[in-house]
């Protein structure tokens, strides 16, 4: 874990933040400032600076948690499909618009229209 990240401070439960999911690998918490509806943040507890940092060993983790990002759009209000559905976000670096520097998908749903920043 990276001292100053802020992410990492959330997973260590040192900033508060309304957490949905918290198991040994990942935590998601709800977006402070939501771009949609539904708008969750899945970080894996260990630092990753973004998707660019990316390694051939880490496909296994990498699989649960997109799994993982799956189940918790439809159990914290996506809906259903084939109708609903929603939206996987990863901004990696500075000109694909990534703020903080710990790898973070971004679960946008909800009912349309919703815009799309994030
Ligand atoms: P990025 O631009 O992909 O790095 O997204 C960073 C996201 O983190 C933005 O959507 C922010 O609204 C969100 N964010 C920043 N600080 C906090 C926080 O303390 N709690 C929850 N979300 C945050």
């Amino acid at each position: 874990m990276s001292h100053d990240c802020l992410f990492c401070k959330i997973a260590r439960h040192e900033i508060p933040a309304r957490i949905v999911h918290e198991d040994d690998e990942f935590l998601a918490f709800h977006d402070i400032n939501p771009a949609a509806p539904v708008h969750l943040l899945l970080i894996p507890k260990h630092h990753l600076a973004s998707l660019a940092d990316i390694g051939p060993d880490d496909g296994e983790w990498l699989a649960r948690m997109l799994r993982l990002a799956s189940e918790l759009a439809f159990a914290n209000g996506c809906n259903p499909m084939p109708a609903g559905g929603f939206r996987l976000v990863a901004n990696t670096g500075t000109e694909g618009g990534q703020e903080i520097d710990h790898l973070h998908f971004h679960i946008l749903g909800g009912q349309r229209p919703w815009s799309n920043r994030a």
